[in-house]
């Protein structure tokens, strides 16, 4: 509920920066600096700072982060980054624990690569959903009831992408229930696949229903949730057909506690400064004061008891409040792009990740 006041170490919070590879058009293209492969940015191994090679003393982040990597350290491995950020905080989420993940970063530095990923490279939504049927699996003396819902938050509106209908959703509050999406669509989901192919429907719904789908998604957040309910199964359930339960179905009946938990993945929107006057004044101010929010949030959350913290800023943190408040954990993974033409982006996106860190 909204009175629950964070009682978080900064433990919680993991904070990693990830230098993408160049594309193709970076390598073909001049970008200044030192020609168009200069290492602008560079990471030593086993290091968590990361460095601006042209000034290596006045702007590195010094232990601003938890882990960094550049383009030499991981390039395109999708698995080292979910293993050391992420992994941890989906088992957290399995044992109760409210997890979420960020990807933060400039237009095409690599959120979306990071999050979702590719049929060869997987990224964190597809690993953290294969973890939490894998803890399934492998904890057979608790039953799971798992639901899934996705969202669009596109200048301060929020869309339903699995109820593309639905529109006008509301943010709610109450004792039992905490803060919630109402009329959010919700499905119970029992396999990975199953997953994977809501998210899809979700995916197509972004692109179908807006006429330029780059810039749209660019500038929105997407958040994937999943409610993982559970409970100790009790141990001598009935044999008979008819009084044996599922082990993934509505309805608990049990006296035995419910653990409830949430997981929430998110690309959010570009953090780069608004292009044009007309998108300053339509989508860049919400983006902007929405991100700022999210930075005061989560640096907020690791302050003492009984620090005004402003959920209500914005709709992300607002929705989000839940998740991040009490014994929350947070990973955010700002990325960053190689470069030279990108720097100035690249340096507010690494001020962020010091901010929360
Ligand atoms: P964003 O979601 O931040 O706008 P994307 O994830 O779409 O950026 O990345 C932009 C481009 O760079 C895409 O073509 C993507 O496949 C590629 N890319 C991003 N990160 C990586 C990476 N770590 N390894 C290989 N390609 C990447
Ligand atoms: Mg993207």
């Amino acid at each position: 509920s909204s009175s629950q006041q964070p009682s978080r170490a900064a433990e919680n919070i993991t904070v990693t920066v990830r230098v993408r590879p160049f594309c193709v058009a970076e390598l073909r293209g001049n970008h200044g600096g030192g020609g168009p492969t200069a290492e602008v940015w560079a990471v030593l191994e086993n290091d968590s700072r990361i460095r601006y090679a042209d000034d290596y003393s006045m702007r590195e982040r010094r232990a601003a982060v938890d882990y960094a990597y550049d383009h030499a350290l991981t390039g395109s491995d999708n698995e080292r980054i979910y293993t050391a950020s992420v992994k941890s905080l989906v088992q957290s989420a399995m044992e109760g624990y409210n997890g979420t993940v960020f990807a933060y970063g400039q237009t095409s530095s690599g959120k979306t690569y990071t999050m979702s990923g590719t049929g060869r490279q997987p990224g964190i939504t597809p690993r953290a959903v294969e973890d939490v049927f894998k803890y399934i699996r492998e904890n057979s003396e608790r039953e799971f009831l798992l639901r899934v819902s996705y969202l669009e938050i596109y200048n301060e509106s929020i869309r339903d992408l699995l109820s593309p209908e639905a529109i006008d959703l509301r943010i709610h509050e109450d004792r039992k229930r905490g803060v919630y999406v109402s009329p959010l669509k919700e499905e119970i989901v029992t396999t990975p696949s199953q997953v994977m192919r809501i998210l899809q429907r979700g995916d197509n719904q972004r692109h179908t229903s807006s006429t330029d789908y780059n810039a749209r998604s660019s500038r929105s957040h997407s958040i994937f949730q999943i409610v993982i309910e559970s409970r100790e199964r009790a141990p001598t359930a009935p044999r008979s057909p008819e009084g044996r339960k599922p082990s993934l179905g509505l309805g608990f009946k049990s006296t035995k506690a419910v653990r409830v938990s949430q997981l929430n993945l998110i690309d959010l929107a570009g953090s780069e400064k608004a292009s044009s006057d007309a998108e300053r004044r339509k989508e860049g101010a919400f983006i902007n004061k929405s991100l700022l929010t999210l930075g005061t949030v989560i640096s907020k959350l690791t302050e003492e008891k009984g620090a005004h913290i402003p959920y209500r800023d914005s709709k992300l943190t607002r929705i989000l409040q839940s998740s991040l408040s009490g014994n929350a954990r947070v990973s955010v993974i700002c990325t960053i792009s190689p470069s030279f033409s990108n720097v100035e982006e690249s340096h507010n996106t690494l001020k962020f990740a010091a901010r929360v860190k």
